[in-house]
């Protein structure tokens, strides 16, 4: 496995923009919602939160378009629902990486109709080329080329999502 983003860019980086979240969301009087995209950004999430100096819940939702190969179907569904209504709250959704951009447009339809007092999305990686539509995270870790990346929370087939790193598989 290549390195692509190495541990201390993505702590590097996971800092700044929890400083980036903390001041975005410090005229916010209410805890906001952290709501994980499972389970690609669960350790996205876990360092992203404990970056953030903010009152805040957790909640975890997930969507599934890719059954058992690795090229989103654009047939989005959702697999598991958030435990708390979101009426009238904040909600800040962490995704792992946006790509074709059909999960952000349907966990955003979705997530809108229950009228959250705001609604935006953080993703720790996004490849722009890939993307099918006009959907755009509001915060972006990294912008990528178009490579499948596994580790730090992204799978290859369910495995590699332990990796501490973002990397790219190779052949060799
Ligand atoms: P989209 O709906 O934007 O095409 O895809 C979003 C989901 O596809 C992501 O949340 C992620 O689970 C998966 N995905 C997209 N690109 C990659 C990639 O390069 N590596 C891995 N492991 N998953 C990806």
């Amino acid at each position: 496995m290549k390195v692509l983003i190495s541990e201390a860019q993505l702590s590097e980086r996971i800092h700044a923009l929890g400083a980036e979240l903390t001041a975005h969301y410090a005229a916010v009087d209410e805890p906001l919602v952290l709501v994980g995209v499972l389970r690609g950004s669960f350790v996205f999430m876990a360092d992203l939160a404990r970056a953030m100096d903010c009152p805040l819940e957790v909640d975890f939702m997930s969507a599934s378009s890719y059954g058992d190969g690795t090229v989103s179907s654009g047939d989005v569904k959702l697999k598991t629902d958030l435990q708390k209504p979101i009426e009238g709250r904040h909600v800040l959704v962490v995704e792992d990486i946006v790509d074709t951009g059909h999960t952000l447009a349907k966990l955003r339809s979705i997530l809108e109709a229950r009228q959250p007092a705001s609604l935006r999305f953080v993703s720790l990686l996004d490849k722009p080329s890939r993307r099918e539509n006009g959907e755009a995270a509001d915060w972006i870790g990294f912008t990528i080329e178009d490579h499948f990346v596994v580790g730090y929370g992204l799978d290859e087939a369910g495995l590699n999502r332990n990796v501490p790193y973002v990397g790219v598989k190779t052949n060799d």
